[in-house]
Formats: structure tokens, sequence, C-alpha cells
């Protein structure tokens, strides 16, 4: 076993311009959580690092940047899983918090649940994390493209890290503001366990980005673990994965995956990807926006 981190910036289209935001965004991330994992950290402790560092840039639709729905609002969606325990938490549809992964995190060291809107951001004010006005998750750009209903091909997307530890904790987390314009009230995968993310020690986790509608059906994360099965390697489970969404719903999609030992996968059917890892095996960390 050695210690390995995965996180992606989403499946989606990126221009040659926004290149060197998403690699440069997703590197930043994992030296976040790689510091704590080498620094003795668990996997809990790297993978709410890593997202946070990416909630804190505009290049993701997560947090700060968060796309606008059809009402010219941001709600964001977030969620954590451990393979231990089984244990997680998530947030959905929520507009005060400016760490969504946080609060989840903190969920789920209380009691694995799913708080939605104005009961998630109670929870957070209750437990001290950083609150904002609504307001502050929105960046300009995303205004100024909600406002001119423009065609935008390379619009951001979800974010997301798997982690394992030194003690073979694998975890899991993913922080969206969802689809652009999606109707107001609508919620995706990623704070759905087994759809958005999922964690099992004995196999491995995942974290999936994409057509929220799409992956819902297929429960992509889970099923990109169940491929691990007989010691598949996560390369081929997570493409096996992406290649039974493409069959069974259409729809885009990206997962990243680790197994039980921190061997790496990721797959996705979108234009391109953002993806950077680094393992104990690696001397420098890895970044694409394409495999
Ligand atoms: N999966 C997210 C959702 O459907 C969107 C994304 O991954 O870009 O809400």
């Amino acid at each position: 076993m050695v210690s390995s981190i995965i996180v992606h910036g989403g499946a989606k289209t990126i221009s040659k311009d926004k290149a060197r935001a998403n690699t440069a965004g997703c590197m930043a991330a994992v030296q976040a959580g790689w510091s704590i994992l080498t620094g003795g950290g668990n996997a809990k402790d790297a993978v709410e690092a890593a997202i946070r560092v990416l909630e804190d840039n505009p290049t993701f639709n997560a947090s700060i940047g968060a796309t606008l729905d059809s009402d010219g609002e941001v709600f964001l969606d977030a969620a954590i899983m451990e393979g231990k325990t089984y244990g997680w938490g998530g947030v959905a549809a929520v507009q005060k918090v400016r760490h969504p992964i946080s609060v989840a995190r903190k969920i789920m060291e209380n009691k694995s649940m799913l708080l939605v809107s104005k009961g998630a951001e109670q929870f957070a004010a209750e437990r001290g994390d950083e609150m904002c006005a609504p307001s502050e998750l929105i960046s300009d750009e995303q205004r100024r493209e909600w406002e001119e209903q423009e065609a935008v091909l390379d619009r951001p997307a979800t974010v997301g890290c798997v982690a394992l530890d030194d003690n073979g904790l694998l975890v899991a987390g993913t922080s969206t503001g969802g689809l652009a314009n999606q109707p107001p009230g609508r919620v995706g995968d990623s704070a759905l366990v087994g759809c958005g993310l999922y964690a099992d020690n004995n196999l491995g986790a995942c974290s999936t980005t994409g057509d929220g509608e799409s992956i819902i059906p297929v429960v992509l994360a889970k099923t990109a673990i169940d491929f691990l099965v007989e010691n598949r390697h996560p390369q081929q489970a997570a493409q096996m994965a992406i290649d039974k969404l493409a069959s069974q719903v259409k729809g885009e999609a990206g997962c990243i995956l680790l197994d039980h030992q921190g061997q790496v996968g990721w797959a996705y059917n979108s234009q391109d990807m953002a993806v950077a890892y680094m393992t104990a095996k690696m001397d420098k960390i890895a970044v694409f926006t394409k495999k």
C-alpha cells in the first residue's frame, strides 16, 4: 500500500487559454493534500484541504466562481465519505457557506447525514464554519455569462479528491455548484453517496463529475469501485464505469479512482478533464487536461 492522492477539476471542455489555470489549480490542490499525507495527517484531512483549495479557485465550479442557476443564484452541494466505517456527510442547496466540504466533514464526524438548505447553513453557523453572503460566491465571469446568457463551451465544472493514507484509510470528497442555468431547487449527484462519491477500504474510493442526471441512475462512483474486484487495475475499472454510463444512459461524465493499494485510475467521455495526482512511488505530481 502506498499513500496517494488524486484530484479532479471536472469533466468539461477546457479551452487553450484556461488550460494553465486548470493545471495550476489541480496541482495546488494535490500539494495541499500531499503535504498533509506526508506530514503524518490522515486522508480525511488531505481530502478536505485539497477540496478547500479548489473551492477557493474561481477556475472551478465549487464555492467561489460556482455557476449560476436560472434565477441567477448560486447553490452548492458537497459530500465526503471514508472507507473504514462508511461514515459520510453531505450538504446540498446551500448558499451561505464558504467551504461546503468542511461542513460535510463536520457532519460526517457528528452523524452521517445529508443536510440541505437552511438546515445545513444553520449547522455550519452553529459549529463556527466560515459563513458568507451568497453574492460573495459569484465571480464576475459567471455573473456576466449568466446576464448575457452566453453559449459558453468551457464552463467550470465540479471538483473532487480521493486520498489513501499510511493507515490504509481511503476517503473521497466532491464539491460543486451544480449545472449552469439549472432550475431552482435542482440537486445533482455530487452530494449523493454512491453517485458523486464512494469509499470502501477493502476496494477503493472514487469521486465523479459530469451530468448528474446520467450519473445517478448508473450509481457511477459505486459502479467504478465494484469494477475493482478480482484485482482489476483502477485505470481499467474507471474506463469500464464510464463505458457503462455511456452505453446505458448516454451523457458526459468522468471519475477519479484509487484502489486500496494506492494505484490510480481516471476516465472520462467529455472533451477534457483536469486531473492531478501524486503517490509515494512518484517523485513529482502528474497533471493533465486530457488523457
Ligand atoms: N455532477 C454535477 C451535477 O450534476 C455537475 C458537474 O460535475 O459538473 O450537479
